[in-house]
Order: structure tokens, then sequence, then C-alpha cells
């Protein structure tokens, strides 16, 4: 049995969590209550003892950023609620937008009241449907009730929220790209300098924060940043949803506390690898990280500090198993599929080379590749990374370059099939690619 905080799943098995009574019942609103009579430099002081740090996968620490945000600059603060869950493999805030969309708004508030900001929004991704009228029906409870809009608790704090379904566009969970859609344009990001917090939306200051970073909040004004803070490890304070998937017997959403041991992970939350294989990789932070294999996870703990170390990275914790039966190069290929087609296309190298890598893996997976094929794509790769306008290309390569790296037998078992002329029709194991893009 294993001890884990529960501070952002604490309610969320019961059923009527979504419901502003059911949530009020279990004290939703009564910290933001409290919040309104603080001075809002403080509330963003102990956000920063907290040590919290951004859970959308940057891992940015959270007071820090709202610091970053001018006062009495004559123009509004807006705040977004980055709910854009779109990396392979995370699905963490989906959970708490259909299960507890109350603890996200009040989250939201008590940073609303920090940055004085009087507008706020919810971008979510396109694709949820459900968690959309969840966190719409929760709004609109909250404005019946007066938590929203003018004179909220009796104070002179006027709030107004609005929650904004995305098109389908992966790249719209970059923050710049996500304020020119909300702006109505193409969802492409932006060039920075300037940052968010000083010209973001309609060049205003705004603060972007992921679902879990917020949906923090509440404990962390409650309780004081040093209980947060006194939660995990070093660098890395507080718990972490963690999105597993893959070959496990028990695939969900967990919290655990910052620091936990990932084989341990596995072995007793995630009920160990299924049909009883063996493991052969983690992909530990959504698919734009580093792949990690079996042997190289057997020491490492999941939090910031111990990933990166590790030469991963925790990311937004989607964490995807592998077993021994995967095929590397279909599993690649996937992700070249993915990559190529949701590059927004206004680098170049992101544009071309996200292509021609996706052609290469195809033709590898086909039994056509070439003896200089794996040179190619690390010559491509180079090529991407460091000349893009956003981090998109930068972490695109990991997964490619890793995965080479790490497996370079099945690469090569494959190039060398095509080229004595002995390819055989392969099993599409757990990864099947439609082609439809
Ligand atoms: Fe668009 Fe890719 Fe350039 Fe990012 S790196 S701005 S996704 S083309």
């Amino acid at each position: 049995m294993t001890a884990h905080h529960s501070i952002l799943l604490k309610n969320i098995r019961q059923p009527d969590q979504h419901t502003l009574a059911g949530a009020e019942s279990r004290g939703a609103y009564s910290t933001i209550k409290k919040a309104l009579q603080i001075d809002p430099l403080k509330v963003i002081e102990e956000v920063k003892t907290s040590g919290i740090r951004g859970r959308g996968g940057a891992g940015f620490p959270t007071g820090m950023k709202w610091s970053f945000v001018p006062r009495n600059s004559g123009k509004p603060v807006y705040l977004i609620n980055n709910a854009d869950e779109s990396e392979p493999g995370t699905f963490k805030d989906r959970l708490l937008l259909e299960n507890d969309p109350h603890l996200i708004i009040e989250g939201m508030l008590i940073a609303a009241w920090a940055l004085q900001s009087n507008w706020s929004c919810i971008y979510i991704r396109g694709e949820y449907g459900y968690p959309f009228s969840r966190a719409k029906k929760a709004i609109e409870e909250a404005y019946a009730k007066g938590y929203l809009g003018k004179n909220i608790f009796g104070s002179n704090f006027n709030h107004d929220m609005v929650i904004h379904r995305g098109a389908g566009a992966y790249i719209c969970g970059e923050e710049s790209a996500l304020m020119e859609s909300l702006e109505g344009k193409k969802g492409q990001p932006r060039m920075k300098p300037p940052f968010p917090a000083v010209s973001g939306l309609y060049q205003c200051p705004t603060v972007i924060n992921n679902v879990e970073t917020l949906a923090n909040m509440p404990f962390i004004i409650e309780n004081g940043g040093k209980a947060f803070l006194s939660i995990g490890v070093e660098k890395s304070s507080g718990t972490k949803l963690v999105s597993a998937s893959g070959h496990i017997n028990k695939p969900g959403v967990y919290e655990i506390d910052m620091g936990y041991p990932m084989k341990r992970f596995i072995e007793e939350e995630c009920g160990g690898i299924w049909q009883g294989r063996k493991l052969k990789a983690v992909i530990p932070g959504g698919s734009s990280v580093n792949i990690m294999t079996a042997p190289e996870i057997e020491k490492v703990n999941m939090d910031y500090e111990s990933l990166r170390l590790a030469g991963s990275s925790l990311g937004c914790a989607g964490f995807m198993v592998l077993d021994e039966t995967t095929d590397m190069v279909e599993a690649v290929l996937n992700l070249a599929h993915f990559y190529a087609h949701e590059s927004c296309g206004q680098c170049t190298p992101c544009r071309e080379g996200g292509h021609w890598i996706e052609k290469i893996f195809t033709r590898i997976s086909r039994g056509q590749g070439l003896p200089g094929d794996i040179p190619l794509i690390e010559n491509v790769c180079a090529q991407i990374g460091g000349h893009t306008i956003c981090a998109f290309g930068d972490t695109m390569i990991l997964p490619y370059l890793s995965i080479i790296k790490k497996f370079p037998e099945e690469f090569k078992e494959r190039i060398g099939e095509a080229i004595r002329g002995q390819v055989k029709p392969r099993e599409y194991l757990n990864v099947v690619y439609d082609g439809a893009h």
C-alpha cells in the first residue's frame, strides 16, 4: 500500500462533485472567500513559497510567472487556463474538467485575485466535448450563485470567466499560438520576446497556466505554501497527476507525490506490465521527450530534476509504457505522422523537415529503407532543432533521435531486410496508423 497525498483527486470519485452543491458540500469556494481578505501580493508570495512549477510541461515556477505581470500598467490583466490538453499520452486535465470543475474555477479565482485580473478564459481543446459541457455548466452555476460576476463574496472584486473551444490544433497548446487563436487569427506561435506577462492577449499582460497548476491553488492558499512545499522533493514540490497508458494492467490517472520511484509506480500503481511480459521502454512526459529504456528507469524518480538528470523530462507526465513486443519502427512512425500533421507550417525546418522524416520512417517501415536513412534522419533533425520559432521543432526531434539511438538494431534489421529483399509482412502490434491526414 502506498501513501500519496491527495490534493487534486480527493473528491474525484464523488458522483456529484461536478455540481456546485456537491462541490460546496466538500468545501469548494471557502478558500477564495478567505483569499479575498488577503493582500494580492501576499497571495503571490504564498504561491512562490509553495515552490509549485507549471504542470503543463515546461515546469516554470508559477509564483515567479505571476510576479512578472506589471502592476498599474493601465491595461487589463488577462488570465488564461490552458486546457488544450493535446500532448499524446496525456489525459489528466480532462479528469478534473469533467469531475471537479469547481476546483478549477476556484483556483482560477484565486489566481485572478492575486493578479488583479477581471477576466479569464478556459481555452479547452475542441475534441473535449464532454469536459467542455461540464466546465461550461459549472461556470453558469458559479455565476448564478454570485461566485463570478460583480462584487464576489461582498468584496469589490469583479471577475468574468468564459470558456472557449479550440478547433483541434495541437499547436494551440503553445501559449502564444493559443492567444493568436483566441484573437481570432490562425493558431500560430509568436516570436518571443515579448513574453505574455508583459504583452500577451490583445497586447495586454497575460498569465497562462495549466489546469492542474490552477487546481492546486485552493490547497496552497488554504494550507499555506509551506504545506505544499513539504510534499514531494526539493525543486519539485507537491503532487503530480500522471496519465498512465500503454502496456500496463491498470491504465488511468494517478496522483503521486513528486519524487516517487518510477519502477515502483509501474509495478504498484499501474499493476505491472500486462500479459506477464517484460518492460521495454517508457516515454515519461508525453511524446515530446526522450524515450527511456527499461534499464534506464531502474533507479529514476518521477520529478523534474531526477528525470532531467536521467536524460528525459517529466513534461506533463503523459506516461506511456511499452512492453517487449513493441515494434519501435512502427512506434516512431506513429509519432512522425502526428508531428508532421500538427506542424503549424510557419517555419521551413519544422514544416518540411517533419514531413521528410515522416517519409523516411515510412519507407523504413515498408521495407524500402536505404543504408543512409538513419544518418539522414539525424541530419534533418539537426536542421530542425534550434532553428524554429517555437519549441515544437526542438521537442519533436527528441523521440526520433532517442528511439533510433537506443534501439538501433531494430532499424538496422528492417533496413537490412529491405536491402536483402527479405521483407516480411509486419504484424502491427499496438501502434496502428490509419493514414487519415
Ligand atoms: Fe509552427 Fe513548427 Fe515553427 Fe512551431 S516550430 S512555429 S509549430 S512551424
